[in-house]
């Protein structure tokens, strides 16, 4: 009998983002309907291409089973089965446990991380999946503010989630997941969406049992209709006292160097200021005089207004980090995008991308994948280097990490 080890996707904490459907390089081998992502077992050939990127993990679930369990019944769950019981006596053929051992070796392989992202040395060690949507953590909100100009289109909240006695332990990069209360158009519960932690992981305030997120409240005008986000809605418009059910943490490469002597590039536009406001404040509460290691911060808005945290950014010293900020919007001024000013900074960024404890990290819009990875290729076709060999490496080393959405 043959036996095969069957990738699957974990319907329970699935956000249905998309990214392992838009990342497999198999036709075909990742589909969804309305309900839930799934696996095609007879296409799907362990190439491990989608683990990485997926931000909840859910897409690293496996069982080993006699007969694939097929699409329709997939798109049925809302929960993984069980492990089934596989007795050696079942598996009768030597060639069919070759087959086996084969397979186990392919995902040995690819977890051990050959060819994948995975993160820094430093990093400390990532809790995740510890509250799921059965067994979520409740946060009580102790804060929520508008960070941009009133007057501005863009409006971001930063919001303060307190977690009482329950231990919900979070690093800097990693994200968790909200459940909005109520039911989608189908009847359904509402997905959970994912928020990256704004805070160090001591706390929004140090030692405190809190963490804070970049909240942008997402409202679409298409064809004389308001469409209003549900989820960042629902976190916008809390108030101080109101629970919020909390999954995760999530997030296992995106994580922060630890050694002193670790170069930041952070990238980002928006809301993806989150993860490097974290980073950039574990830096300020325990970096040592003459500690090596700097942080440089590209960040893109469309005016001074819409950018997040624009007050208190300016007041933290070039010592701690070196802020370009630009703006595409802006009045009277020429349009600039983070990949404008990356060029103009060429010399530099070459230099510091010769560095071997230099990391990248890029986090917000989709759109901005492409303008920064033009950059860099010019800013190393002008520096001889090679950029496509030098990201490959960066990658394997747990020093070059994207999370846009
Ligand atoms: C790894 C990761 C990290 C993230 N971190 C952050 C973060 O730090 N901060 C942040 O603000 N966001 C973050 N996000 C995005 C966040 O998870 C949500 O996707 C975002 O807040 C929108 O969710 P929503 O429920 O408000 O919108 P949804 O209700 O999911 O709607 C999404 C879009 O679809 C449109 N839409 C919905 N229903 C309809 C309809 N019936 N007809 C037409 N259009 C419709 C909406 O107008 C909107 O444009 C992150 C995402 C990922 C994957
Ligand atoms: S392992 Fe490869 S082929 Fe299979 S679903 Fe993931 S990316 Fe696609
Ligand atoms: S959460 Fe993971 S498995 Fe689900 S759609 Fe996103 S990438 Fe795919």
């Amino acid at each position: 009998m043959s036996v095969i080890r069957q990738h699957l996707i974990d319907p329970e904490i699935c956000i249905r983002c998309n990214t392992c459907e838009e990342t497999c390089p198999v036709e075909g081998a990742i589909e969804h309907d309305e309900n839930n992502y799934v696996v095609n077992a007879d296409i799907c050939n362990y190439c491990m291409k989608c683990i990485a990127p997926c931000p909840t993990g859910a897409i690293d679930n496996w069982r080993t089973v006699k007969t694939p369990y097929p699409l329709v019944e997939q798109y049925g769950w809302d929960e993984l089965p069980d492990e089934q019981e596989i007795s050696d006596t079942e598996v009768t053929s030597s060639a069919e446990q070759a087959k086996e051992v084969e397979a186990n070796t392919i995902l040995a392989v690819a977890h051990s991380g050959e060819g994948q992202v995975l993160p820094p040395f430093s990093a400390a060690h990532p809790f995740i999946n510890i509250y799921t949507r059965e067994n979520p953590a409740i946060a009580r909100v102790v804060g929520n503010y508008r960070i941009t100009e009133p007057d501005s289109t863009s409006d971001i909240h930063h919001i303060i989630l307190d977690f009482g006695t329950t231990t919900f332990p979070v690093l800097e990069g990693q994200c968790i997941g909200v459940v909005p209360p109520g039911e989608d158009a189908r009847g359904k519960p509402h997905q959970m969406r994912l928020y990256s932690v704004a805070s160090p992981r001591d706390g929004e305030r140090p030692n405190h049992n809190n963490l804070s997120l970049t909240v942008k409240r997402v409202v679409t005008e298409e064809n004389g209709i308001t469409t209003r986000g549900v989820a960042s809605n629902y976190l916008c418009d809390l108030e101080r006292g109101d629970t919020v059910q909390v999954t995760g943490a999530f997030g296992s490469t995106f994580l922060m160097p630890n050694h002193p002597e670790a170069n930041l590039i952070t990238i980002c536009t928006g809301t993806g200021s989150a993860p490097f406001r974290a980073m950039t404040e574990r830096r300020r509460r325990k970096r040592k005089h003459g500690d090596p290691g700097k942080i440089w911060l590209f960040f893109g808005a469309r005016t001074r207004g819409e950018l997040p945290y624009f007050g208190p950014l300016q007041k933290l010293p070039d010592s701690l980090i070196r802020k370009d900020l630009c703006f595409s919007r802006e009045r009277d001024q020429p349009k600039e995008y983070v990949q404008d000013r990356m060029l103009t900074c060429a010399d530099e960024l070459a230099e510091w991308l010769r560095n071997e404890h230099t990391y990248v990290f890029l986090c917000g819009l989709k759109s901005m994948e492409v303008g920064v990875e033009a950059a860099f290729q010019k800013i190393c076709d002008d520096h001889g280097m090679d950029w496509q060999e030098l990201r490959r490496q960066m990658r394997v080393a747990g020093r070059y990490h994207v999370e846009t959405y």
